[in-house]
C-alpha cells in the first residue's frame, strides 16, 4: 500500500465528506480517499490546526477492482461515474427515506436473514413514481451528476422509474454503497439489474462492482468466501459468520481482483469459492472459475471450491438447511 500522503482538499457537493456525508461543513478529504477530517463526526484523533475537527483514517485503498471493468466497458461517451463518497451519500439517503414492504421482509426472512442483518445490509423496496419525486427533492443538497440511477431534465433531477421490487446496496470493502441492484418482483428476463442512467443526461453506469458482506471482519479474517450475487453473499455471511464477496456474475471479477484482495487484506490466506451447483455444469462458468482460481493462486491464496450435498442449489440454501435442521433437533 502507498503510504505517501496525498493532499487534503475541501469537500464539495461533487465529493462529500465520507463521515457526515455532506458538504455543509468545511470537512476535508485526502485526494486518494485514504483519510478525511470531519468537523461533525468525532474520532479519538482530534485536529489541532485550522478549524479543528477529527481525523478519520481508512484501511482499504479507494480503488476497487471494478474500476478496471469500467475502463474497458465504456466505449460510448457518457458522464463519468460520481466519486464513491457522492454515491454512498446519495444511496444512503435514498435507502433511509424508503421503507421495506412486509412481503419483501418476509422473503428476506425466508432466505435466512434476521431483522438486524436486513437493517445492516440496508435493503429497501423500490420507490413508486410519487416517492421517487419526493426522494429527489430531499437530495437537493447532493450533486447527482454521474450518480447511476439519476438524470437531469429541463425541470430538474429525476430518478429512473422502477418496477416494484427490492433495492440491494452493493457495498465496497469499507461498507460504502457504491451501486444499487434491483430485484424485480416479476422478472422479465434477468433476475437482477443495475440501477443505471447511462443513457440519460448527466446519468451514468455503475459498472459491475463486487459486493462485500461483513467487510469489517476482513482485517483479521484468514478465510473469505466468494459467491455469485450480493443477496446470496449476505445470507452466506450471516449464516456462517465469515466475510463473503459476491461477484455480480461468475466472470465479472476484474483482472486485478486477486492482487487487490491480497494487497488490501494481507491476513487473508484461504479463498473458498461457492458457486451454485448447477452453474458448475456450464462450460463457460467452468472456464471463468478456472481463471478466478488461477488469479487467486497467483496472489498466493490457498483456493478451495466448496461442494455440498443436494438438493441445496446454492451454498446459502445449504447453510439454511443446516440451521433449520439444528433448530428442529433443539426443539
Ligand atoms: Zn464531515
Amino acid at each position: 500500500m502507498n503510504h505517501q500522503r496525498s493532499p487534503l482538499t475541501r469537500v464539495s457537493r461533487r465529493r462529500p465528506c465520507p463521515e457526515c456525508r455532506t458538504s455543509n461543513h468545511a470537512c476535508m478529504i485526502r485526494d486518494d480517499g485514504s483519510a478525511a477530517v470531519c468537523l461533525k463526526v468525532a474520532s479519538d484523533k482530534p485536529v489541532s490546526w485550522g478549524l479543528g475537527g477529527w481525523w478519520h483514517f481508512y484501511d482499504a485503498p479507494r480503488t476497487t477492482p471494478y474500476a478496471t471493468i469500467m475502463r474497458v466497458a465504456a466505449p460510448i461517451v457518457e458522464t463519468p461515474c460520481a466519486f464513491i463518497e457522492a454515491r454512498d451519500a446519495v444511496y444512503s439517503k435514498l435507502i433511509s427515506s424508503l421503507t421495506l414492504r412486509p412481503e419483501h421482509r418476509r422473503a428476506l426472512h425466508a432466505r435466512g436473514l434476521s431483522d438486524a442483518a436486513i437493517s445492516v445490509a440496508g435493503y429497501a423496496s423500490t420507490p413508486t413514481e410519487m416517492e421517487s419525486l419526493r426522494v429527489v427533492e430531499s437530495l437537493n443538497d447532493c450533486d447527482l451528476r454521474g450518480v447511476p440511477g439519476f438524470y437531469r431534465t429541463r425541470d430538474g433531477w429525476r430518478m429512473v422509474s422502477l418496477a416494484s421490487g427490492l433495492l440491494i446496496p452493493i457495498r465496497d470493502a469499507r461498507c460504502r454503497a457504491q451501486a444499487l441492484q434491483v430485484r424485480p418482483d416479476v422478472a422479465h428476463g434477468a433476475k437482477y439489474f443495475w440501477l443505471s442512467s447511462k443513457e440519460r443526461e448527466a446519468g451514468a453506469s455503475p459498472g459491475a462492482p463486487v459486493h462485500y458482506a461483513k467487510p469489517h471482519l476482513l482485517r483479521d479474517a484468514s478465510e473469505i468466501i466468494i459467491t455469485e450475487g450480493a443477496l446470496k453473499s449476505e445470507v452466506i455471511s450471516h449464516l456462517s459468520g465469515v466475510p463473503v464477496i459476491g461477484v455480480a456474475g461468475v466472470s465479472t471479477f476484474g483482472a486485478d481482483f486477486g492482487a487487490h484482495l491480497r494487497e488490501s487484506f494481507p491476513s487473508l490466506r484461504r479463498a473458498v469459492i461457492a458457486y451454485d451447483r448447477d452453474l458448475l455444469e456450464n462450460a463457460n462458468v467452468k472456464q471463468a472459475l478456472l481463471r478466478l482460481i488461477a488469479q487467486l493462486e497467483t496472489a498466493r491464496f490457498r483456493v478451495a471450491v466448496r461442494m455440498w450435498k443436494p438438493p441445496a442449489k446454492g451454498y446459502d440454501d445449504y447453510l439454511l438447511e443446516q440451521v433449520l435442521r439444528a433448530r428442529e433437533v433443539a426443539a
